[in-house]
């Protein structure tokens, strides 16, 4: 295979937009936990694609899902509805009747942000004019449109950009009185994450959710739960907000839910999702039948292995694995998304990229804490294998 243009650094010839950084590796084929770069090099993929292959590289049920439905049905415009569509939205919608007591109704997106778009455009239409602040925590991430950047409280991530759209506004993770101090009648909706995943994989302090949904009710204001990281059975419940017994306005979602094709959902309970009106809203894109297919397999083979109680499984043994390090003073985090804080002096970025070197990819989320999300259907060997290395990559880094 010839060189691939980032090897060249040859800066004309590289194909995209400098956003990324140089990458460190290609990769050309993937089966489960493991991939391939172009030297033929094997890695681990304890990163899962930034928590989106869940269930694996290459898993045969959503690949056959996908191949029947590309020589099937790929796509009909939104003045018609398609079969695979309905079914993935009536069993999200099913999910989430379980997880939150509320019949609902799903807009499917393309991704991540476009889910958080949709739900901030549903809590502005909610909330009415004057009504319109949405709040959101420091360190929270929710994506890299416009207003999903401006929800997102990172305000070196806003400073290039700015002006950011208006009505956003931010308060201390974790502080139940700074968001008390935040959420007046001006609001019309709080968006946090039950997990801070790119924040640094922060859980939610105990309290904190239910104390959220309290205060959004007392002034009216939706409470937005995004699950774009931490859904579809990551930490060991389909949705992360399970774990503290609330239960959320809007649910957005993306990511895992098609296993690698890009696809994701803004859920509102029914009387949210009724203040839409045709025209509100839309996409080209929205529940194409090729996506939903892929929802769909994720759905049924995430239910036939009981994903939820397998990555709270594996997650308790790759949390019990990295706590036995000597070099990692803790890990944090739910099932299969732990952030394992290293001791003292010990370089993240540096750990992570003698990591890559051994055959291993999870990331540095930030210059103490490697963070972990492998798929959910990580093997018990493949588990001891991976903090094998992370020993090793750590007991150099320390000596
Ligand atoms: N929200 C959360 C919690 C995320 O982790 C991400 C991506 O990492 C997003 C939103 C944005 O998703 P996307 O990159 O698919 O737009």
């Amino acid at each position: 295979m010839s060189a691939h243009p980032f090897e060249t650094a040859d800066h004309e010839r590289c194909p995209f937009m400098p956003v990324f950084g140089p990458p460190a590796i290609s990769i050309e084929r993937g089966a489960g936990t493991e991939v391939w770069d172009t030297d033929g090099k094997r890695y681990l993929d304890f990163l899962s694609g930034l928590a989106v292959t869940s269930l694996g590289h290459a898993n045969p049920a959503v690949a056959d899902a996908i191949s029947r439905q590309a020589s099937t049905l790929l796509h009909v415009s939104n003045f018609f509805a398609n079969p695979q569509a309905t079914s993935a939205a009536v069993r999200i919608n099913e999910l989430l009747l379980g997880a939150t007591g509320h019949h609902g109704q799903i807009f499917f997106t393309n991704s991540g942000a476009e889910s958080n778009e949709c739900a901030l455009k549903l809590a502005r239409k909610w909330g009415g004019r004057g009504k319109h602040t949405v709040v959101s925590a420091f360190a929270s991430f929710h994506g890299r449109t416009l207003a999903t950047l401006a929800a997102t409280g990172q305000p070196a991530k806003h400073e290039p950009f700015a002006p950011m759209p208006e009505g956003f506004r931010h308060v201390a993770w974790g502080d139940l009185d700074a968001m008390r101090d935040a959420v007046d009648g001006s609001v019309a909706a709080v968006i946090i994450e039950p997990i801070q995943g790119e924040g640094g994989v922060n859980p939610a302090p105990a309290g904190y959710l239910q104390g959220i949904r309290e205060l959004c009710d007392d002034v009216g204001a939706l409470m937005i739960v995004d699950e774009i990281q931490t859904g579809f059975a990551r930490t060991g419940a389909w949705f992360g907000f399970e774990h503290a017994g609330v239960s959320p306005d809007v649910v957005t979602m993306a990511k895992a839910m098609g296993n690698g094709m890009p696809v994701g959902a803004c859920w509102a309970r029914t009387e949210v999702a009724a203040v839409f009106q045709p025209g509100d809203h839309g996409s080209t894109y929205s529940g194409t039948a090729l996506a939903t297919a892929a929802v769909n397999a994720v759905i049924a083979e995430m239910r036939r292995i009981d994903a939820p109680a397998m990555a709270a499984e594996r997650g308790a043994m790759l949390s019990r694995l990295l706590e036995a390090v000597p070099q990692v003073s803790s890990v944090r985090g739910a099932g299969l998304l732990l952030g394992a804080a290293l001791a003292e002096g010990i370089d993240a970025p540096t750990v992570y990229r003698s990591l890559l070197d051994k055959g291993l990819i999870c990331n540095a989320v930030n210059a103490s804490t490697l963070r972990f999300a492998p798929p959910i259907t990580v093997s018990e060997d493949e588990i001891r294998e991976a903090v094998g290395l992370v020993a090793d990559a750590l007991a150099e880094a320390s000596a």
